[in-house]
Formats: structure tokens, sequence, C-alpha cells
């Protein structure tokens, strides 16, 4: 077998929040590939507490974060992670986080994104009640190994980045609001979900495209269709998974992992309307 294409090179990291402890090990071990951090202020790019809007989609802002640490380090590979965070989208009562991870090789023309979801965020934030035990929320929400902001009751920002039991004490007044900080940093259940993805990119580089042997070959959508057990009409639910190339475009469809070929006729729209 042939080395991993990016052995012995590096890759430029724009990040102030420490990424780089759960990005480099994957990468390094797997590949070869060095992390190497670019000191650029990335909140240009948006800040999670709002000071600085953040505009388009997380993937626009991760390609984007990763080339600012193309241009300022000279490298031709570029990486970046954009983490954001809200109301599950399929959970109604629970917070959810979209972790994105962009890799850039200029050199080839390849441009590679991935993004995992994950119910495990501690995403959340609480207004003080008068004699109110803030303890419980401070359980739930991992204090103070994940860092508090500390909003007044006009919404301005008293502290960020609160990790200890005195500094919190001193702002922790009624009407005051507490919130969760997200950057990575302050947040060891996101610097594991980068982590994680880290190894899904650093898997997916070591496979190269059937057709032009670029690296990055894997997901990039699905084809929906299964068909029904009873009738063998096509449903919603998914049919294929569909491999693609970042760099040539060549797509290659191959069926779900899982070995499931038909969909119950309870989600048929012909058996079950
Ligand atoms: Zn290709
Ligand atoms: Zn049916």
């Amino acid at each position: 077998m042939d080395s991993p294409p990016y052995t012995g090179q590096a890759v430029a990291l724009a990040t102030q929040h420490g990424k780089e402890r759960a990005l480099a090990p994957p990468l390094d071990r797997r590949l070869g590939l060095t992390v190497q951090t670019v000191a650029i202020d990335t909140d240009q790019f948006g800040t999670f507490t709002g000071t600085i809007p953040r505009t388009g989609t997380p993937r626009d802002a991760a390609l984007a974060k990763a080339r600012a640490g193309m241009v300022a380090s000279g490298l031709s590979l570029g990486l970046a992670s954009e983490g954001s965070f809200g109301p599950h989208p399929w959970m109604p009562f629970g917070a959810g986080g979209v972790e994105t991870l962009a890799f850039i090789d200029a050199g080839r023309g390849l441009e590679l994104t991935l993004s995992a979801v994950s119910r495990r965020t501690n995403f959340a934030n609480h207004i003080i009640t008068a004699g109110e035990d803030i303890a419980p929320f401070l359980a739930r929400i991992g204090f103070p190994s994940h860092a508090l902001i500390v909003r007044g009751p006009d919404g301005g920002i008293l502290a960020t980045g609160v990790q200890d039991m005195a500094a919190l004490s001193a702002l922790a007044w009624p009407g005051n609001r507490l919130e969760t900080d997200m950057r990575a940093h302050v947040n060891p259940t996101r610097m594991a979900a980068i982590r994680a993805l880290a190894g899904r990119l650093a898997a997916r580089l070591a496979t190269p495209c059937p057709a032009c042997g670029c690296p990055g070959w894997g997901q990039v959508d699905v084809m929906r269709g299964l068909p029904c057990s009873t009738c063998n009409q096509p449903t919603q639910a998914i049919f294929a998974i569909i491999d693609g190339c970042s760099a040539c475009g060549h797509q290659e469809s191959r069926p779900r992992p899982d070995g499931v070929t038909a969909a119950s006729p309870a989600s048929c729209d012909w058996c079950n309307p």
C-alpha cells in the first residue's frame, strides 16, 4: 500500500481556542500530517456571544477560516472547524450541536467539509431567580470543567470563560443570565466532538478517489427511495449511499451499510397514506 498522501506535510489551522489539541493527534497518527496553528483573529468570522454576528452557513465560515490560515501561513493546506449550537433540529426539547470541519488542499483543488450533528452538547442558559440554588444547573452543564458566560439583565456581558466558584458567586445575582461558553478550549464536550470529526477526516483523506486518485473519497449524499416491503413502491427511506470526490466530481453509489433492503409498509405512502 502507498504511504498516506500528506506524510511529512503541514496544514495551517486558524484557531484561538486550542483546537489543535483535538485535531492534531488523529491527523498525525493516520496521515503523518502536522497541524501548524496560525494566530489570526478568528472572531472576525463571528462569535458565539453574538458580539460579531455570523454570516453564511457553518460550512462557508469554516472554509473562510481555513483560507485565512493558509494566507497567513503561506501553506497550501488549510484546516478549520466551526460549531453551531441551538435547539436540536430533530429533538424538540433538547439542544443540539453541529460541528463542521473544513480541509483545503490548494494544490489538488480539493475543498472538503465534514459535519456531525450531536445531541451530546451542554448548550444551555438560565436566568437566576431570587433565593435560587443554581447548583443543579451547574451540575447539568458540567461546571467548572465547562465554562460559563454571565450576562446582566440588559444582556450585556459581565464575564466570559468563568470556571471557578469564587468568580461565579460574585456575579450570580438574581436577574443575571448564565450561558454555557461554547468556545472549544473551555468546553471539553465540544473538544471531544471535534476530535471525533478529525478522526473521520483523517480516514477520508486516507481514501483515494477511484477515478482520479485524489484523497478525500467518501460519502457526499444519500439516495432515497428504499422500496416498501409490501408493495415495492419507493419510500422516503434511504436506499443507497453516494460516495463522491470533491476534486473531480466522480460519484458512485453503494448499498446501505446496515444491509436493509426494504422499508416497513408503515412508512409507505401507498400502504399507509
Ligand atoms: Zn476524483
Ligand atoms: Zn407499500
